[in-house]
């Protein structure tokens, strides 16, 4: 998990803080399936600006997330591309938009901030690509390795038979 203290930062109204700093990324559930950062370590650039009413953090980095396919349930591997703002005021008072909850006793919580991030900019489905056909529904084989379709019910067919001969007779 990587904080990042505040204590030792003085800003200054107008002054700002720039640095790249490796984060810890967590694995994370994402519609009841578990995705893992891959590396688990990523580069990401931290930019604290100081104005006079309070303090902008901003964070960006690129993740790359594994886990299983929304669809086929295969793997699936998608980029994260992520730049966050986070704004805390000087005197928050009793405003929610006005204090970040990564802010913690002068420690900024990066890994759960970038965690909150990913999931944000992570699309609605992951799939292991675009046009993934998924399972079949009949029989739950992959339908991206076994391309097929199930003839119509033996069934059905007696009764399409018995249909036809009703309308002869
Ligand atoms: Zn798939
Ligand atoms: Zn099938």
């Amino acid at each position: 998990m990587t904080r990042f203290s505040l204590r030792t930062l003085r800003l200054r109204p107008g002054e700002e803080y720039r640095d790249e700093q490796p984060i810890a990324l967590e694995p994370f559930e994402f519609g009841g399936e578990r995705y893992l950062p891959v590396p688990a370590t990523v580069p990401a650039e931290l930019t604290i600006t100081r104005a006079t009413s309070g303090t902008v953090f901003r964070l960006r980095f690129e993740a790359r997330i594994h886990g299983p396919c929304y669809r086929c349930l295969g793997d699936a591997v998608v980029e994260a591309k992520v730049d966050a703002r986070e704004y805390q005021a000087v005197e928050p008072g009793d405003g929610e938009e006005l204090r970040t909850q990564y802010v913690v006793d002068d420690m900024l919580d990066l890994s759960g901030w970038a965690r909150d991030a990913i999931a944000l900019a992570l699309p609605d489905q992951i799939l292991c690509r675009a046009d993934c056909a998924g399972l079949c529904p009949v029989c739950g084989a992959n339908l991206n390795v076994e391309p097929h379709e199930h003839e119509e019910e033996r069934a059905d067919s007696r009764w399409a038979a018995l249909a036809e001969l009703r309308d002869r007779l």
